[in-house]
Parts: C-alpha cells; structure tokens; sequence
C-alpha cells in the first residue's frame, strides 16, 4: 500500500559519456518493504542505487523520497544510507567509533555517539567486539559493523551493493536471513542489489528486474517466478523453459514438466539424479532442448535414460505466454 514516505523514481536517466547505464526508469518503492534488484552484470543496478543514495549524479529525472525530491541533495541529508560490498570501514578506527563516525561528523558529542553506536552494536548482536580494529573481525563481523554503521544515521531506506558476495557460501545464506530479520525489526526500506536469483528469491517482497538499463518487470517474488514475462525473466530467474511451439512462445517451470502417456514428444539426451528431483534433459521438435524435474519416486517408478523416446506434458494453465 502506497505511503506519504515512499521512495520513488520518475523517468530516471544515468549517462556516462556515451554510455546510457540507467534508461528513464521509474519505481515506486514502497516504504518498509524489502526490494532486491536483480540483474546480470552491468545492466545498471549500482548506478540505480548509486543515484538514489548521491555517490552518482542523475542525468534526467526525479528521486522523491517522502514526497520531497532528494536528486540534488548530499548523500547525508536525503534520508538515506549505503552498506557498500566492501564494507568500507576505516581499518584505524575500532568497530565502535567507525559505527559513531557519521555523528562526530555532525559535532556530536562522544559520550552520546558511542551510546548510540553502542545500542546499534546491540542490534547487530557485536556488544562484545566494540573494541576491536576491523582487522580483527570476521567477515560476517565486518558486514555487522558496516550494517550499524549505516543505520546510525537512522535512514528511512537503507541501500546495499552485493552485500554478501564477499562472504564464504555458508555466512552468505546465514547473514541473509539476519538482514530479512533486521529489515522486518527496524521497518525501514531496504534496497538490495544482487545478482543471484536464490538471494532475491530468499529475502525480497519486491523483486525488479533489470536488464539493459531498463527494468524488465517488477513484482513479488513468487509472481516474477511464476509467470516471468518475458524470455529474459525466465531465463534469469531459472528453473524455467523457454519454448516455442506452434501455439506461441512461452515459458513453463521445470517442475511443472512430467513424463505422460501423451504430450510433446521428446529424446531423453540425460538424466541427472539430484536427490529430490530427477532432472532429465529432451530434445523436441525444432531441437528445443526442455528440462524437467520429476519428483524422484515418480521418475524411479518408470526410469529413462537417454536415447529414449518420452512424451512430456504440463498443464496448460502453468505455461505462460512470452512478451516478445
Ligand atoms: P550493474 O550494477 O548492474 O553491474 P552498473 O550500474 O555498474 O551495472 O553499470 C551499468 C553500465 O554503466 C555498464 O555498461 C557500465 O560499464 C557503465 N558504467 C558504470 N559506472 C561507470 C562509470 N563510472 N563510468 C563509465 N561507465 C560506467
């Protein structure tokens, strides 16, 4: 539901020279949702996100951010806040005055910034590690730190670039969790760039996805994976097929595929155990290659393996025509 403080883009435009990385989009973000960007590299999330915090000047278009147009503000005054993929702390300073550092900035006083450093040190569950140099955290100790030092400027949208791509697979998914846990405590808007669909499948309310400077289509997660608009959508998002068939171009998920008495007929060119599914690979008319991921009991029941003739069906409401 739209609010008096949501962030909206209108027709924003981002050139570099020549080069047009962000082509007159426009979003509505809605306050205290969590959104994730999503798209391949280079496609023009960062500057996105860039524009909106002010580390990147806006070619064209407007930024309102509680109905005030933010676009020429500094970064500091907009009501916003970047978590950077590096994290960006200061190695000299300890955690607890890289966290207070945006408020002695503004001449606060230190016993009252390191009070407040110290309850977003809380949230972020790094009480006991306040005192150390960033060199000696972890780092998922450092993304913490970078989280409250972010927050302590008590932003309306918090902006994060990869946050967990330098973290090892394991910290990724645990530290995805505590930043969906930390936006659904605070309230407060994140914006989230990624390109991993499992990431933005895992933590977004909203997922936009971007591809060439535009956005391709925005909604909740389960719509963008369900019924992808577009080839590109399928493809990105994964775990769908993209086909084209006498009857049109569309896309249908992988799961929804199913080995049937009748259906489209198919060449089985592998088969691959993958615990819970079986995924097995066709060849259709035309060289279409399909995927399908039979539950594994289903599939045991009757095995194929390649070289064999199969017929596979879906259901005709799971298959979603394609824009061109
Ligand atoms: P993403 O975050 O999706 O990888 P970016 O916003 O970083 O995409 O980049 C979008 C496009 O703008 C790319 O073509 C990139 O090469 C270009 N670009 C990004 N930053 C700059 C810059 N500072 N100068 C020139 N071109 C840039």
């Amino acid at each position: 539901m739209r609010t008096g403080r949501d962030l909206e883009l209108v027709a924003v435009t981002k050139r570099y020279g020549t080069t047009v990385a962000v082509n007159a989009v426009s979003h509505l973000f809605i306050e205290g949702s969590y959104v994730c960007l999503l798209g391949p590299s280079g496609c023009g999330k960062s500057s996105t996100l860039r524009m909106i915090a002010g580390h990147e000047t806006v070619t064209e278009g407007a930024i309102i951010l509680a109905g005030k147009d933010i676009a020429q503000l500094p970064p500091a005054r907009r009501g916003t806040a970047m978590m950077f993929q590096s994290y960006a702390l200061f190695p000299h300073l300890t955690v607890r005055d890289n966290v207070a550092f945006s408020l002695k900035m503004k001449g606060i006083d230190k016993a009252e910034r390191h009070r407040e450093a110290d309850q977003l040190l809380d949230l972020v569950g790094m009480t006991a590690l306040a005192d150390r140099l960033p060199a000696q955290l972890s780092g998922g100790q450092q993304q913490r730190a970078a989280l409250a030092r972010a927050l302590i400027t008590k932003p309306q949208v918090l902006l994060l670039d990869e946050p967990l791509s330098a973290l090892d697979p394991f910290l990724r998914i645990h530290m995805r969790a505590e930043l969906k846990k930390l936006q659904r405590e605070l309230g407060i808007t994140f914006i989230h760039v990624t390109h991993g669909q499992d990431e933005a499948l895992a933590l977004a309310d909203e997922i936009v996805v971007m591809n060439n400077a535009v956005i391709e289509q925005a909604g909740p997660a389960r719509e963008v994976f369900n019924a992808p608009k577009t080839a590109f959508v399928a493809r990105f998002i994964g775990g769908h097929n993209v086909l084209a068939l006498p009857q049109g171009r569309f896309a249908v998920r992988a799961d929804e595929v199913r080995l049937a008495q009748d259906g489209a007929e198919a060449v089985v060119t592998s088969v691959e155990y993958q615990g819970a599914h079986v995924a097995l690979n066709g060849r259709m008319a035309g060289n279409q290659e399909i995927l399908a991921l039979i539950p594994e009991a289903d599939f045991f029941a009757d095995p194929k393996s390649p070289g064999d003739s199969v017929r596979l069906s879906w259901r005709a409401d799971r298959a979603h025509p394609l824009e061109a």
